[in-house]
């Protein structure tokens, strides 16, 4: 159904606060429900994942359970390159993480190359420069906040690359930091942190599904977006270094590691960098 008048408000930051929060719980909603799929699909009779993340939960922590990366597997063939600038970004992001002990949520935007999972960054954002919030203002909701507006202005990035014609996917990641004090496991992805990944994953398909319905757009760019993307990827830089980067695969309900991680350096090569090294702690009993 075509809607009324020419204020087109499709985008989901231009509607109403209440509007967002409605439709961002639903999206939560139906996120936790894939999450508890996902994780009841490792407890299948000779999965030797099995007893793992209800062990990790019997912790209570809700969701701030840490759930060990042993228990992913790693997408075939990954790879991850970070421009120069990005890769500097990241490691001041990382400073003040260990310096400050704060939390700092980021985005990075890049290009998935055609039929590879060979995925390049060159686009950085973290809330200081979106919003003008300081580090110190940091905190969950606003980072959700942050990251909403960005889906929405994601808007002319998928349809750039639409345009391309190259069969290049567009790529956003949603990222951030754990520093070291908040909790023996900050080197693990929260279970918080896997359900926002297919949050986030969901928020695009509607911002896509919106892009469907906008008559501004050509139907070749739109048959491009159907085929070629975007895709959403999470990122958890954790204070020991690691350089996490996830992928969650709607179609097989899995979750998937990239474990070539890679940075352009200033003198044009390209260097390793470290991720999912930390050993997450055995579960405490807490209470
Ligand atoms: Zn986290």
């Amino acid at each position: 159904m075509r809607k009324m008048g020419g204020e087109r408000t499709g985008v989901t930051y231009e509607e109403n606060p209440q509007q967002i929060a409605e439709a961002e719980a639903k999206l939560q909603q139906k996120a936790e429900a894939e999450l508890q799929e996902v994780f009841r699909s490792f407890e299948g009779e000779d999965d030797d994942r099995r007893g793992i993340v209800p062990a990790y939960e019997a912790m209570g922590l809700g969701d701030m359970t840490p759930i060990p990366h042993v228990i992913f597997d790693e997408l075939l063939n990954n790879r991850i390159l970070m421009s120069y600038d990005c890769a500097e970004r990241m490691d001041i992001m990382l400073d003040v993480t260990r310096e400050k002990g704060v939390e700092v949520p980021f985005v990075l935007i890049g290009e998935q190359a055609k039929k590879t999972n060979y995925v390049m960054f060159n686009e950085f954002y973290s809330v200081k420069n979106n919003s003008g919030l300081t580090w110190n203002e940091c905190d969950f909701k606003k980072v959700t906040d942050a990251n909403v507006g960005l889906v929405g202005s994601f808007k002319k990035r998928i349809e750039a690359v639409a345009k391309m014609h190259d069969g290049s996917r567009a790529i956003i990641c949603f990222g951030h930091t754990h520093p070291e004090d908040r909790s023996i496991y900050y080197g693990t992805y929260s279970r918080g942190d896997l359900r926002n990944l297919i949050q986030y994953d969901d928020s695009i398909a509607k911002v896509k599904r919106e892009m469907k319905d906008d008559d501004n757009i050509s139907a070749e760019v739109k048959r491009e977006m159907e085929d070629n993307g975007p895709q959403t990827l999470s990122c958890v830089i954790a204070a020991n270094g690691d350089m996490d980067f996830m992928f969650y695969d709607h179609d097989d309900r899995n979750f998937y590691k990239f474990t070539n991680v890679l940075r352009m350096t200033d003198d044009g090569s390209k260097e390793m960098l470290q991720n999912y090294t930390f050993k997450t702690p055995l579960p405490r009993q807490y209470r």
